[in-house]
């Protein structure tokens, strides 16, 4: 990454709330992809416990209460989040079973073997691939589930300055074989892995942030930090853009053994 451009990790955490609030989804994703990774999960009854890990918004989340039976916690660790999480839950007349809570992932409070599905579409990396499959492992029941999105790379190789970024930004991007590997360690049986269409990046993630994104510079008009952070968000998609054979989310779907 050129020294013009700074992690996400460098801008203020209420302007990164204020600015994701506006947008349905905080991360590439769409309803499709949603129900397809469920497709590979079964057993789920409305005795299920479900929790949807790095939940933002909820948008990832209300689709699978619409399409997996069961009771639904949606943990996230920034608290204007979940207030939208649970308007947005209200909204959809989903509350008797869709519940969203301020958490964090690296300090989960679920009993050991309560859930059936653990769910985490691009936000895993908040505490790393492995350390959240190995971490969350024992919150599974015997036979239950995880599915969460994660960058990867398609390739072995790649050029340099998408994979300096990268190494910036995440240092635990990996190849699909090495990621499956992980699972496999962990003590998952690597169900299913799938790469999410570009339609995820482009169509649900950055093009509801352009209008996203004249509102927020007109409101912190002079703001450096900011200007700085779109600046940044922009940079991103350019590089995806460029870049987008070489990597992209991936869905990781595997059964505790
Ligand atoms: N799953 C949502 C989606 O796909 O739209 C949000 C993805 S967003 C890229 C990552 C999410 O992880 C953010 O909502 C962020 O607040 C949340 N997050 C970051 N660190 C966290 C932590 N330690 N515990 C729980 N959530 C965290």
């Amino acid at each position: 990454m050129s020294n013009e451009h700074k992690s996400i990790h460098e801008f203020d955490f209420n302007l990164i709330c204020e600015y994701f609030t506006h947008v349905e989804r905080q991360g590439p994703g769409s309803p499709e992809i949603t129900i397809k990774a469920l497709s590979f999960v079964e057993n789920l009854t409305s005795e299920s416990r479900i929790a949807d890990i790095g939940c933002g918004t909820g948008g990832q989340t209300m689709v699978l209460a619409q399409h997996a039976p069961g009771n639904v916690t949606g943990i996230d660790i920034f608290p204007q989040f979940i207030e939208q999480f649970n308007i947005n839950t209200a909204q959809l007349g989903l509350n008797d079973r869709v519940k969203g809570i301020v958490g964090s992932m690296d300090n989960l409070h679920f009993k050991n073997e309560e859930l059936d599905l653990i769910w985490s579409e691009g936000a895993i990396y908040n505490v790393g691939f492995e350390r959240g499959i190995n971490e969350w492992h024992k919150f599974l029941k015997t036979g239950g589930y995880l599915a969460v999105t994660e960058a990867s790379w398609f390739t072995d190789e790649r050029p340099a300055e998408i994979n300096d970024f990268w190494n910036d930004a995440y240092p635990e991007i990996d190849t699909i074989p090495n990621k499956v590997a992980q699972m496999q360690k962990a003590g998952y049986i690597p169900v299913a892995t799938f790469i999410l269409p570009e339609s995820c990046w482009t169509e649900h993630f950055y093009s509801p942030q352009a209008i996203a994104q004249e509102i927020f510079l007109k409101k912190h008009a002079g703001n450096k930090m900011a200007e700085g952070f779109i600046a940044n968000q922009r940079h991103e998609m350019e590089l995806y853009n460029q870049y987008k054979a070489y990597y992209g989310y991936v869905f990781y779907i595997g059964k505790k053994i």
